[in-house]
């Protein structure tokens, strides 16, 4: 248990006895130990010529307890989802718009189903490559199979949602 506490001079760092108006080496007025006051301006006066306000008056220390908010089930998108918790309509959208780009399928791994996803995908480029092949064998004439090709996506996607929409 000490007697006193040191003060460090803020000039030379010597120690001094608490309650020393300035330091004992060098001189220097110790400052007070800082304890800085917090700013609190006064509460504005009731204004009795305004209506009363409810918002001016302060809130019990016993209601800072804010119950948790109701569970908002609106956040969660309205249509049916994926196996992947995905928007059903997003899935379709990719599986539609990654069909067009030659990679059938990556709307079914969204949204979950990863095998039907990977073997539509390697199904999709079996499907060009025999069309390219038959395209070769036929002169060309084949490659008007391809233009049933765009087709494919757009069926895979309607069947991608209307799957999902079902479960
Ligand atoms: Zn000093």
């Amino acid at each position: 248990m000490s007697d006193f506490e040191t003060i460090p001079c803020p000039s030379c760092g010597a120690g001094n006895q608490a309650g020393m108006g300035f330091c004992g080496s060098c001189g220097a007025p110790l400052g007070v130990p800082s304890t800085p006051v917090p700013p609190t301006p006064p509460p504005p006066p009731s204004q009795v010529f305004s209506t009363p306000n409810p918002e001016a008056n302060p809130e019990p220390a016993f209601s800072t307890y804010t119950p948790p908010a109701p569970t908002r089930a609106a956040t969660i998108p309205s249509g049916p989802l994926t196996d992947s918790g995905q928007s059903v309509s997003t899935a379709m959208i990719i599986e539609i718009v990654a069909g067009f780009f030659g990679f059938l399928g990556i709307g079914w791994i969204y949204a979950g189903r990863t095998g039907q996803g990977i073997g539509l995908l390697l199904g999709w480029w079996a499907l060009i490559a025999i069309g390219v092949i038959f395209a070769i064998v036929t002169f060309g004439f084949g490659g008007l199979c391809f233009c049933l090709a765009p087709v494919v996506p757009v069926l895979s996607g309607l069947w991608l949602k209307s799957t999902f929409s079902k479960s």
